[in-house]
């Protein structure tokens, strides 16, 4: 794959995209000491360029980099950096209406150590890549296979945090699920298997009687800025909102089900597989009503289509 960024923030300078030089000892190459973020820039109406909650990525990578004793940008230099490389890149984000450029931050222990311990040196990366949707057939419901060998992080472990080593952990039943046909995979809690967590790469969300319910945030599960973003935006229309546990049962018999994430927007679910048994939401595929209503008014609010009274979005250029 190749990411057709210009211009990469690296050590505090703007260089040519490419590849880096990295010691074999690096901490990162070793033991994974290494953060990532995601974030997206979009065209408004008027040609000028808006970021979405980026104060959010700086603090969680913050959070994260505390976690992995690294020391992080501060908030400001984050936004810094975000908005040069956006702007060096700035052809690449799509006219309005048309898509977005995501934007991937990286904090890596770039230091060479060799027994287990912090780098002696890190390094803070941002690339820009444009990208379309995320799952291969857009807005389309998605199906979700259950997945009950393998789970995404452990309690006492780093599934809160956006660290590299949670991403390997699900390459493999990611693997599995997509050569059975689905697009990705829902995981339940390492303890019981029998609460819902997460996806691969999504926070996920059951409305049932009109109430929307998420999965409460033990520790296990990555604190999604849409998932925040998503619950005040519901609680805006009207909707009561619960954070809480959620049984796979119960999941199985909700109205609707959507997956919230940078990469994903908000995706409304199709279909959940769970022991063989699949299980269908809405008519004909479609998504359901309050899917489709929180898409239109959480991208309304990325685009700058309606007035951003939350001050979530960053406007550069
Ligand atoms: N869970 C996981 C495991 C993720 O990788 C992501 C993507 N960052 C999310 C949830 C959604 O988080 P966000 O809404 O901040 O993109």
């Amino acid at each position: 794959m190749s990411c057709s960024s210009e211009g990469v923030f690296t050590n505090g300078k703007l260089v040519p995209y490419g590849p880096i030089e990295l010691n074999p000892a690096a901490a990162v190459l070793n033991y994974g000491q290494g953060l990532l973020e995601g974030l997206r820039a979009h065209r408004k109406e008027d040609g000028s360029i808006l970021l979405f909650r980026p104060h959010e990525n700086a603090l969680r990578m913050k959070t994260g980099a505390d976690r992995l004793c690294m020391p992080a940008p501060s908030v400001e230099q984050f936004l810094e950096a975000v908005k040069l490389t956006v702007l060096a890149n700035k052809h690449w984000v799509p006219p309005f209406g048309k898509g977005s450029l995501y934007i991937r931050p990286q904090l890596i222990g770039s230091g060479a150590i060799l027994g287990v311990a912090p780098a002696p040196q890190y390094t803070f990366i941002v690339f820009v890549c444009p990208v379309g949707h995320y799952f291969k057939d857009g807005l389309s419901p998605i199906s979700l296979l259950t997945e009950e060998e393998y789970h995404r992080a452990a309690p006492g472990g780093t599934g809160d945090i956006k660290t590299i080593g949670n991403y390997a952990s699900v390459v493999s039943a990611q693997r599995r699920a997509k050569e059975k046909g689905h697009s990705d995979v829902l995981y339940l809690d390492p303890i019981h298997n029998k609460f819902v967590e997460e996806v691969s790469s999504c926070n996920i969300f059951m409305v049932k009687d009109n109430v929307i319910s998420t999965p409460l945030l033990t520790g296990t599960i990555l604190p999604g800025i849409t998932r925040r973003s998503v619950i005040e935006i519901s609680q805006n229309l009207g909707f009561q909102v619960e954070e809480r546990p959620i049984t796979i049962d119960e999941l199985l018999g909700a109205d609707e089900v959507f997956c919230t994430g940078t990469a994903v927007v908000v995706s409304p679910v199709g279909s959940i597989t769970y022991r063989g048994r699949r299980v269908e939401y809405g008519k004909n595929q479609e998504a359901g009503a309050v899917s489709q209503q929180l898409y239109a008014a959480f991208t309304a609010i990325q685009k700058g289509v309606t007035e951003d009274r939350m001050g979530w979005t960053l406007q550069l250029a």
